[in-house]
């Protein structure tokens, strides 16, 4: 059974290339029917918050990525750490190491000068019939993992093909440190295996840590899961994705008025791709997602693209839904909801061209305030010629029957019966109905005031 993880360090918040990874992990055990489990990696007291876990929780609950096992926190599997560390000391895969840290830098310092790549020089390391030094007195030791010191680590990584490194280049690495508490790749280690990871699919910062951790599977006897290593998401100009590029946090996506499902059809496609499907929901793609379409070269990210796909999925939105969403900027702006349009239908309307649900809150606030017509445009507009079709208007007004259909021919007729032009009487009435000139279509939005509002606001300009 497939069991992927997403095992974030909660030292901020979740960001985009932490929410891709997660969005992988996830659809790949959703894919098969797997368990995808959350893992909090927290060991770094220093730099780990409640606030930061919090913070990656409401994202991925933002995004809908829930998990099925977890959160697992490290720092509450303390004891299972220390009793493989002691276990291994045992079977002799690990060994108390008593250098000093001055020594160690010493001698990091002589390989360096020696133009090699400083490491730990064995000198604690057991061997068959080698003499350890005495143990200094008051010192307490480290536990280091006993690498191999010869032959190589190679895996198949899923994105980036077959890695080989070589022993010598990794260290006798410490897996416990003078007060006991376990390192990170150990950590990872552990947990991967207890919590029978079969997929670990991680950003390429971490492609270094995979033969460490390779290596301390094998001595505890564990199986190796399958490692995709993801490259990172680069900004529009091609450097590192970062502040000045906008948003990094994932939460300040639905801020801006972003749809979760645009934000996961974008990632989707930032990294993994599908012939040339662009457009596609969550369902489409755990029913789609693989490994081998996973893209190698680094992904751009690209703020056009991701506001086409949320204009997408706003016009596929239900407008109740987006209702909720709008409402709370509308009260902020002033929206008066009492007595105005429904919002739903005004959503409906005005959706088709929003990229943002910010944008379509704003432009659907005309339908919910009083209209203050710009005097100067009103007598540019409201010419003499244009007076007596007002006029008329208002008289139709009370007998039309009150679909769109109806009241644009209406409006026809009363432009036939003047010698006018549409825009001539479509600006005029955009300005008193609404007290702007760019509204969508003015049939459409007489429709929606309805006609004991458009009455009474063409009432007092005749
Ligand atoms: N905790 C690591 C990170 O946040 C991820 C480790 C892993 O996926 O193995 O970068």
């Amino acid at each position: 059974p497939v069991r992927t993880r997403f095992a974030p360090s909660p030292t901020g918040f979740l960001h985009l290339g932490g929410a891709r990874t997660a969005l992988y992990s996830w659809a790949y055990a959703r894919h098969f029917g797997g368990t995808f489990v959350l893992r909090i990696e927290d060991t770094d007291v220093e730099r780990s918050t409640p606030e930061a876990v919090q913070a990656i929780i409401d994202g991925m609950k933002w995004l809908g990525l829930d998990h099925d096992e977890g959160p697992f926190y490290q720092m509450q599997r303390m004891d299972r750490y220390r009793e493989v560390v002691a276990q291994m000391l045992q079977e002799g895969t690990a060994y108390l190491c008593y250098s000093s840290p001055e020594e160690v830098e010493a001698m990091r310092e002589r390989m360096r000068a020696a133009g090699d790549k400083p490491r730990y020089d064995g000198t604690w390391r057991p061997e068959q019939g080698k003499t350890l030094p005495p143990v200094p007195a008051d010192r307490k030791p480290v536990v280091r993992f006993k690498n191999p010191l010869d032959g190589e680590v190679t895996w198949n990584d899923v994105v980036k093909g077959a890695i080989t490194i070589a022993n010598k280049e990794l260290d006798d690495l410490v897996i416990a440190r003078p007060d006991g508490t376990p390192t990170y790749n150990f950590c990872v280690a552990v947990d991967d295996w207890d919590m029978k990871i079969t997929h670990v699919l991680r950003g390429d910062d971490h492609v270094n840590n995979t033969p460490r951790q390779i290596n301390i599977l094998r001595a505890i006897g564990a199986p190796l899961p399958e490692y995709g290593h993801l490259p990172m998401i680069l900004g529009p100009d091609g450097q590192k994705l970062s502040k000045r590029h906008g948003a990094v946090s994932v939460m300040e996506y639905p801020a801006q008025g972003f749809l979760p499902e645009a934000m996961l059809n974008y990632l989707a496609r930032l990294g993994w791709s599908h012939g040339d499907d662009e457009v596609f929901s969550m369902a489409q793609f755990c029913e789609w997602f693989n490994l081998e379409h996973l893209t190698a070269s680094a992904a751009q990210f690209n703020n056009e693209k991701l506001a086409w796909l949320n204009n997408h999925w706003i016009k596929q939105a239900d407008n109740g839904r987006l209702g909720e969403l709008v409402k709370p900027r509308m009260l902020e702006a002033g929206a008066v909801f009492d007595g105005a349009p429904d919002l739903a239908t005004v959503l409906g309307l005005m959706k088709e061209r929003a990229n943002t649900t910010n944008e379509l809150a704003d432009a659907a606030m005309l339908f919910f305030r009083e209209p203050q017509p710009d005097a100067a445009l009103l007598a540019q507009h409201l010419t003499d010629a244009v007076k007596p079709a007002l006029a008329l208007f208002a008289e139709r007004v009370q007998t039309v029957e009150w679909t769109k259909e109806a009241i644009a021919a209406m409006l026809k007729e009363v432009l036939a019966a003047n010698g006018l032009k549409m825009p001539q009487i479509a600006m005029p009435l955009r300005l008193i109905v609404t007290g702007q000139l760019q509204t969508p279509a003015i049939d459409a939005v007489l429709q929606i005031f309805g006609r004991a509002t458009v009455a009474a606001r063409v009432a007092k300009y005749l």
